[in-house]
This record gives C-alpha cells, sequence and structure tokens, in this order.
C-alpha cells in the first residue's frame, strides 16, 4: 500500500482546495467500505484521501418541493429511516437497505455506492427509474447531470479528476406511482447481485392505464442500464399478466452480461426475466393497496 496524505475538510471551500492541488491524486472518502479495500489492495493509489463526511452539506437529507436530497455522505441506515423516502421512494429504501449489513449501512452511502460505479451497485437501478440527478462539485463550480449520464463503464464514473458528488436529487414521485428493487444472491446477504432490477410505474387511477413505466438492470452491463422495450410494452395499456410476462422477455434486450463466477449470461438473462415480472407484480399490489 503507498502511503497517502489525509485531509478532513469541514467545508465545501477547504475541500475545493485540496481538488485544486495540481500534484494530487485526491479520491473522496465517504463510508469507506469500497475505498479502503481498494487502496489495500493497491487498486487505488490516491495521494491524498479525503474524508467529506465533516463538510455539512454532505450529509444532508431533506424533502420538499424540489424531491428528496441525499447528500454524498449521508449513510444507507440514515436514508432508508427518513420517513420520505420509506414513503415516496420504496425502491430507494429498498436497495439501500440490501448494501451489505447493518454495519456496512452505518457507514456506507448511496453517494459512495455510485461514485464506485460497479455494475453491481443496487442503489443505481433505483435512482434511475426515480429519474434521478446529480449535483457533482468542484473548484470551477457545480453541474447537474441525469444520473443515467454519470455511469461510464465498471469503476469510471463522468466526474473529473478535481470534481466531487455534492448530493443527489430526485424528483417528487408522480401521483399513483409505485416502485421496488429486487435482486438475485445465492446467499442471504453480504454477497453481490447476480442480477437486480428495478421497476417503477405510473398508474392512472380512473382508467387504470400504464402512463410511465421505468426499468433498469444492474448486474447486466458494463454500466446499469435502461430496459427502454420492456418499458414501451406497459406504457398506454392497463398491465395484465400477459404484459408482465411480455416486458419481461423484452427486458432481456438490454441485458449485456458476462460470463463469471456468479452466474453465466443465460442465468443472468433469466434472472432479469423473473426479477422485471416480479418487481412489476410488486408494484401493482402497492398500488391496490393505497
Ligand atoms: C462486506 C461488504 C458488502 C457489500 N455489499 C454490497 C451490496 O450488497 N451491494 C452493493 O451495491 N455494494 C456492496 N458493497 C460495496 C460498498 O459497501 C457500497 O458500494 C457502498 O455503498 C460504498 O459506499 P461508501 O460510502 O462506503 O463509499 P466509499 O468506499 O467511501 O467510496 C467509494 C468510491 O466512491 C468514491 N467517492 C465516495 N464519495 C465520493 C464523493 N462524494 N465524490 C467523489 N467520489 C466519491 C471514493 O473515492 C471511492 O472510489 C459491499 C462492501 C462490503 C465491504
Amino acid at each position: 500500500m503507498r502511503l497517502f496524505e489525509f485531509a478532513a475538510p469541514k467545508s465545501l471551500e477547504e475541500a475545493y482546495k485540496i481538488l485544486s492541488r495540481a500534484d494530487a491524486d485526491v479520491r473522496a472518502l465517504a463510508g469507506g467500505t469500497d475505498l479502503i479495500d481498494q487502496v489495500h489492495q493497491g487498486r487505488r493509489k490516491p495521494s491524498i484521501v479525503m474524508d467529506i463526511k465533516g463538510i455539512p452539506e454532505m450529509k444532508r437529507l431533506a424533502f420538499d418541493r424540489e424531491g428528496l436530497h441525499i447528500g454524498a455522505g449521508a449513510s444507507c441506515t440514515d436514508i432508508y429511516n427518513f420517513p420520505p423516502v420509506k414513503k415516496n421512494y420504496i425502491s430507494i429504501a429498498e436497495s439501500a437497505a440490501l448494501v451489505g449489513s447493518v454495519q456496512i449501512q452505518n457507514r456506507a452511502g448511496i453517494g459512495g455506492n455510485i461514485c464506485n460505479a460497479a455494475p453491481s451497485a443496487d442503489t443505481a437501478p433505483s435512482l434511475i427509474v426515480h429519474n434521478a440527478r446529480v449535483v457533482i462539485a468542484g473548484p470551477k463550480g457545480q453541474r447537474v447531470l441525469p444520473i443515467e449520464q454519470f455511469f461510464l463503464g465498471p469503476g469510471q464514473n463522468a466526474m473529473a479528476k478535481d470534481e466531487i458528488l455534492l448530493g443527489i436529487v430526485v424528483p417528487p414521485p408522480p401521483a399513483s406511482s409505485a416502485s421496488h428493487y429486487l435482486r438475485f444472491i445465492p446467499r442471504e446477504e453480504m454477497d453481490i447481485a447476480v442480477a437486480g432490477v428495478a421497476s417503477m410505474v405510473v398508474i392512472d387511477p380512473k382508467s387504470k392505464v400504464c402512463k410511465t413505466a421505468r426499468i433498469a438492470l444492474a448486474s447486466v452491463a458494463p454500466t446499469p442500464v435502461r430496459a427502454k422495450d420492456a418499458e414501451a410494452v406497459l406504457e398506454g395499456h392497463v398491465i395484465n399478466e400477459a404484459l408482465i410476462r411480455e416486458a419481461g422477455e423484452k427486458a432481456i434486450n438490454a441485458a449485456k452480461p458476462i460470463t463469471d463466477v456468479r452466474g453465466s449470461i443465460e442465468y443472468r438473462k433469466e434472472l432479469v426475466k423473473v426479477l422485471t415480472r416480479r418487481t412489476l407484480t410488486k408494484c401493482l399490489e402497492t398500488l391496490g393497496n393505497r
């Protein structure tokens, strides 16, 4: 392991000064549940590790007319226990509650989960179906990106060397909508998704027609992906068993999985089909119970 400098700024201004150092390779530290291991194994070799948790903006959790604001340093536990998340963003709550164990969730956050940009990141599909935006900041100012544009490949995100993630903004969920996330792992917990699917549907309460459907997949492509063919099957129709089955089949079109120790290409495609069907069914059940 290479020696590194440790910094713990207490404000964004301090953080930006550190990011401006031309000689430095700065790595932000949120919960550290990915980063510490990566540095230990020599997979990341930062010259400065910058703990962002002392910066007040990074711990923000708020819900207002703009939607849900998740600071990049907010922990999974704080996020899924936040009442507006439990009520309005079920899929986000479900995926945050699947990351590792209780101990991991107390440290790790959604910010770190998406910055790490693993194809298997459990919270990414839920943020995608909820149309989240990421707020990126650095010495040159702030910019906002749709979450789908944030993921460039395994371990690669859209931030420049001198930028950090400030937070995530998730628009208010449309009326009469529901979302769910499911993944498959061979163990009960503490494993990485072989495949994961988040679905979100908006149903007209009178006609029961599906106004919007969003489906996103994890662990079956180099980045999380939208299953747009499956969405098209549902939009404009009253969703029934046959359409759910067809959407499951069409979701496979978006999957470009690899065969590895966790599963084969064929197995992952089958999982996408099954998890798409199950998340859609759960969405309809949730709406029926509201
Ligand atoms: C035992 C164990 C089980 C796990 N199980 C799961 C699981 O079930 N599902 C899952 O998806 N993941 C899992 N993980 C991976 C990890 O816990 C998650 O990805 C977690 O959400 C990372 O969050 P963190 O706050 O710890 O990130 P960190 O480790 O602090 O950071 C992760 C990466 O993002 C960068 N980063 C963090 N914050 C910022 C920022 N604000 N700006 C710019 N870059 C930033 C870091 O530099 C680093 O490269 C597991 C890890 C362990 C050790």
